[in-house]
């Protein structure tokens, strides 16, 4: 029993019949990172440039990306720029909308600034081949596929092999299939994708329980956004902080997810969560939790 637990407190994450699950770190800078994690699942790149004026430079935005890649052990998914609604980015110098969470925010800022994200693909590309790290880039707030394919054919044009999106809008998960054809893998933001499917503020106190990710209208398109990744033989992972809650993680490996991305202080727990249950045990929870 004390050799399970400490092979659990260590290593990669599977559950306790052997099945794997990768457990990855969010991150918004190289400060965050810690050891005890198989790669970065979100690198939130919003955070280097939080509160400034001015846009960052290509080099300094190079050297910021080359930095995480450098210290990350495993590989890392960087998420592409996610402005607006809670992470204003005032060097953007976007126009006051009425209704910011349904506006332009995420991928959606490239319909107005197209530089932008070419700039920063192709900082990221620039800092890959620096470091030769294993990077791969996904963008916030998809809504269609035809939004997936152009992602993808930008982020390959600037030299990034691995594209994928981050499944937010329930628009995104109810095609997930239709946006897997366009793209390498997905990365579900419960956060976000709560937000969207039960129309509630995510950081409204008086709505969290609206926004339990046991909630089963959520925990169906989790499932639908898997189902198309296995047929698919892509990968599909969770991102968002139900990732990192010990009591749901074993069910959203039940409901089919590959990875779980969290903070990293979480990933000792979700490992030993996963260690105590079999994956056929995780289904049986995420059959439950669906009905
Ligand atoms: C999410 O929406 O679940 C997510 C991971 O992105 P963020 O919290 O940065 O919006
Ligand atoms: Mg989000």
């Amino acid at each position: 029993a004390e050799r399970a637990r400490l092979a659990a407190a260590t290593g990669p994450g599977r559950t306790a019949d052997g099945h794997p699950v990768r457990l990855l770190a969010n991150i918004g800078s190289a400060a965050d990172l810690r050891p005890g994690a198989e790669g970065v699942g979100l690198f939130r790149t919003e955070f280097l440039f939080l509160d400034r004026k001015q846009p960052p430079s290509p080099e300094e935005q190079t050297a910021a990306y080359a930095e995480v890649f450098e210290r990350a052990e495993g590989p890392v998914i960087v998420r592409t720029l996610d402005a607006g609604t809670d992470k204003p980015l005032p060097f953007l110098g976007l126009p006051e909308e009425p209704n910011p969470a349904l506006g332009v925010r995420g991928l959606r800022v490239d319909r107005l600034l197209p530089d932008v994200l070419d700039a920063q693909l192709a900082a990221i590309a620039e800092a890959a081949r620096a470091t030769g790290a294993d990077v791969r880039v996904m963008a916030p707030m998809v809504t269609t596929p035809a939004e997936a394919a152009g992602f993808a054919r930008r982020a390959r044009a600037a030299g990034i092999a691995q594209v994928g999106v981050m499944v937010e809008v329930p628009a995104a998960a109810l095609r997930a299939a239709e946006v897997l054809r366009e793209v390498d893998f997905l990365s579900i933001g419960t956060n976000d994708l709560a937000q969207y499917t039960f129309a509630a503020d995510r950081q409204h106190p008086a709505l969290a329980d609206l926004l339990d990710p046991r909630q089963p209208a959520l925990l169906g398109l989790i499932e639908a956004c898997a189902a198309a990744g296995r047929e698919a033989g892509k990968p599909v992972g969770v991102c968002g902080e139900a990732a990192g809650d010990p009591a749901v993680a074993p069910l959203l490996v039940g409901l089919g997810v590959t990875s779980l991305s969290m903070a990293p202080s979480c990933v000792p727990l979700v490992r030993e969560a996963l260690a105590r249950l079999t994956l056929e045990e995780c289904r049986e929870l995420a059959r439950q939790a669906l009905t």
